[in-house]
């Protein structure tokens, strides 16, 4: 098995193939020894389970998912690395590549022929320029999977497992917690990739809930309260939800009294709990 993380290897593999870097694909492949061990470790690739994984680069990652899990399918969709993976997984016999976008590919069925009797979780370093879209596809399609452990940009990172009623918190940390439990493993300083980017990363992992975090009657519409009530960052509730719905402030003052939230709240400082209340008292409302 050749050294993955040993930069005269990259090198020689790169220049032997012809390959260069694309950075709208997000190609940041990692060469920091320790990471892929230890993001295999804590994403929960062991016997009895499938992992699943997006962007394969030269299979860095791929191959420690490979030694410890039972079987690895990616997804990657940069074809002209599927000669360079050819020759760097070679040896591995339960590893397949599928050559597509990630947001293309129907992940229910593949989950359904691949891993048929196995435990599933996604274990990827994404491409930043699609970390939410990527995320949330995942969670919106409800897949049966346990986890999703990825490396994705410190910034982002601090948004995505954001607590409610902190700064921090945006739409995209409350539609998270909406389906997982977000938690942060470790860091990644930019030198661990080439070519280094110009920001550092950080690994997390969503453990998924068996059930909603808040039961409610319109998923869809919860998710637009959410959106609602962030859609303009420095006002308050009345302002923002009315704004968004087109209804007049006095009857959004009225339901957010109903569902127990002061009119003068901003959405950084809701609960789950009241995220939900809000989106009952407006479904009721007739949206
Ligand atoms: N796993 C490798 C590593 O850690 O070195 C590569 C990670 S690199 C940050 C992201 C990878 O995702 C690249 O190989 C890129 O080609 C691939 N990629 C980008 N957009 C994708 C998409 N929409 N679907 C699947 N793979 C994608």
């Amino acid at each position: 098995m050749q050294n993955l993380s040993n930069i005269s290897v990259i090198r020689d593999l790169l220049t032997r193939y012809g390959f260069t870097f694309s950075k709208a694909l997000g190609q940041n492949f990692l060469i920091n020894p320790s990471v892929c061990p230890r993001m295999a470790e804590l994403g929960g690739a062991a016997p009895g389970t499938g992992m699943i994984e997006i962007g394969a680069g030269i299979g860095v990652l791929t191959a420690e998912l490979a030694k410890r899990a039972d079987k690895v399918v990616c997804v990657e969709i940069d074809s002209r690395l599927l000669p360079i993976l050819d020759e760097t997984l070679g040896e591995f016999d339960n590893i397949r590549i599928v050559n597509d976008d990630v947001l293309k590919v129907d992940l229910h069925r593949l989950i359904e022929e691949e891993f048929a009797g196995m435990e599933v979780a996604v274990c990827a370093n994404l491409p930043y320029y699609i970390t939410s879209p990527i995320l949330m596809h995942l969670l919106e399609e409800k897949l049966p999977i346990r986890s999703i452990t990825v490396m994705v940009q410190k910034e982002a990172a601090a948004r995505l497992t954001a607590e409610p009623g902190t700064r921090e918190v945006g739409a995209i940390s409350i539609a998270l917690r909406y389906y997982c439990t977000p938690s942060v493993l470790f860091q990644v300083s930019r030198g661990s990739f080439m070519p280094a980017p110009d920001v550092d990363s950080t690994v997390i992992r969503l453990d998924l809930l068996p059930e909603p975090a808040v039961k409610v009657r319109d998923e869809a519409l919860f998710f637009q309260t959410v959106k609602a009530a962030f859609s303009q960052r420095r006002k308050t509730l009345p302002n923002c939800v009315s704004g968004f719905f087109r209804l007049p402030k006095g009857e959004v003052t009225a339901l957010l009294e109903a569902a127990g939230i002061p009119a003068t709240a901003r959405a950084e400082q809701l609960s789950m709990e009241q995220f939900g209340a809000l989106c009952e008292a407006l479904y009721d409302h007739g949206l």
